[in-house]
């Protein structure tokens, strides 16, 4: 069991105050060594209810209000940063750098969108269409379900949770059944801030059922969840009859695309600290490594080394590079994109086949990879390189577009006006040129096609949270 000061109460939180909840339990396990960490309760469609009740009660906190609540709770996640980290790597399995890491990248969602609240005064149109003056209002949409997943059980939660205080949404947060710890904690934290009651509430246990109800009910504005494709299309349907508004982050397929003329050294350097993040299990993750071919063996050889050096093992260890897989079932997936792969003519360089047994994955390098392949089809999500080879600029945007999702995608060459060239050509909401890097909290983050709807971070994060209501005013 993992004790921590953070985790006083395994319950739901709504009405301002935790909820204990008898009946059945769910297990959460340390990933690394299957040890139970905690038995939480499985809660479902009743404690839903009972979170968007208290929602709905919520009042509306004013602009100066939000500033001060962002701004408590960025400092919360600041002071307690490295009990948080500790909770995260007990239950998601990632290297505690990496844990530290992202609760940083937590706060600072909450603190950037403080600046970002003065787009959310009124203001009067500059034309006086009609005769009217016009006046345009960002009020906050409603209630707003959020649903997590368990990659960054703190960072997601903050991209989502900070646009909708900062529009003044009260939230029914639910949290990936694999990682709750973490969202436990962090609600210990915003229970000692005394925020609002019915501000933020949290239920957490049967998901499909949890789901329905926030898609379901006429008082839910806005869903904003962040997880697969699939889910992401289920909840979508459960909407569709409300129209209840979507922002949605989904799977994505990234094309790393290498140019003969790049810095092979910066893409090799680039390549490494985005695809073993958080042992690769990121919607950011370099998934097809496209190279010219001129410089491929170069590529593979230099990939070899690296990858060879990178050490795996428990997140809570000193010096691991490559953590768990999340689940059995993670496992058992980059083992299919593996095998399927080398059946369909794919040559390992290096690493191993994954032993379905094991939790850990050793870093593997593919070559020969082809689009009829499923790892080329669909995120691998795990610590694998497959690498393709093509010819031309045009087979590069051809092979790099030919998804159908569009979430992040990365180009390296030294002609940045062939950079800019591909990235009008791609259909990706970020593409990194000569950077490999993921979403900043200043920036608007989202996917094109089946990767999503909606934005998250900078101005336009907010905006996936507010009604605007335009107020034309007859004045004789
Ligand atoms: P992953 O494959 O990365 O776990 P999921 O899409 O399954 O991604 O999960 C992301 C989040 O969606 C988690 O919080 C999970 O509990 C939740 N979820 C899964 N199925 C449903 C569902 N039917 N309705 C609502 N939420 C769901």
């Amino acid at each position: 069991m993992l004790e921590s000061p953070l985790l006083p109460v395994h319950g739901g939180y709504w009405n301002g105050a935790w909820q204990r909840h008898d009946g059945p339990t769910f297990p959460v396990v340390d990933p690394a060594d299957g040890a139970v960490l905690a038995e939480l309760p499985r809660m479902g469609a009743a404690q839903a209810r009972a979170a968007v009740d208290s929602a709905a009660r919520a009042p509306v906190p004013t602009l100066e209000e939000r500033a001060r609540m962002l701004s408590a709770i960025a400092g919360a996640l600041r002071e307690h940063t490295e009990e948080l980290a500790r909770i995260i790597v007990a239950e998601n399995g990632k290297p505690l750098v990496q844990a530290r890491g992202e609760v940083a990248y937590a706060a600072a969602f909450y603190e950037t969108a403080i600046p970002q609240l003065e787009r959310l005064r009124p203001h009067t149109l500059a034309e006086r269409p009609r005769d009217h003056t016009w006046q345009v209002v960002a009020r906050p949409a409603g209630i707003a379900g959020l649903i997590t997943p368990w990659n960054f059980p703190i960072a997601m939660l903050a991209k989502k949770l900070s646009g909708a205080i900062g529009a003044g949404c009260p939230s029914v947060v639910k949290p990936s059944e694999e990682t709750p710890l973490t969202c436990l904690a962090f609600f210990t934290l915003l229970d000692a801030l005394e925020l609002p009651p019915g501000l933020v509430n949290l239920v957490y246990g049967d998901a499909p059922a949890i789901g329905e109800v926030l898609c379901a009910d006429p008082r839910v504005a806005v869903i904003s969840f962040t997880g697969s494709t699939r889910v992401g299309r289920l909840l979508a349907a459960q909407c569709a009859p409300q129209l209840t508004r979507l922002s949605l982050e989904l799977g994505g397929n990234a094309p790393f695309v290498v140019f003969a003329d790049a810095d092979l050294d910066r893409a090799v350097d680039q390549l490494l600290a985005n695809k073993f993040r958080n042992s690769g299990q990121t919607c950011v993750c370099a998934n097809r490594v496209l190279v010219e071919e001129p410089v491929a063996d170069e590529l593979v050889e230099r990939l070899k080394g690296r990858l060879a050096r990178l050490r795996v093992g428990p997140g809570g260890e000193t010096d691991v590079d490559v953590g768990p897989m999340i689940n059995a079932a993670g496992v058992a997936k980059v083992h299919h994109m593996v095998v399927d792969a080398l059946s369909k003519g794919a040559t390992l360089e290096l690493g191993e086949v994954p032993d379905p047994g094991s939790a850990f994955v050793k870093p593997a390098l593919l070559t020969g990879l082809t689009p009829a392949m499923a790892c080329a089809q669909d995120e691998i999500f795990g610590p694998v390189v497959a690498v393709q080879t093509f010819s031309d600029e045009a087979e590069a945007i051809a092979l790099a577009d030919d998804t159908i999702y569009g979430l992040a995608a990365y180009v390296f060459t030294a002609d940045l006006a062939r950079a800019e060239r591909v990235a009008a050509a791609l259909h990706f909401g970020h593409v990194g040129l000569n950077t490999a890097t993921g979403p900043t909290p200043e920036a608007p983050f989202g996917g094109m096609r089946q990767s999503g709807l909606g934005r998250e971070g900078g101005a336009e994060g907010l905006f996936e949270f507010v009604e605007l209501q335009t107020l034309p005013r007859w004045e004789g």
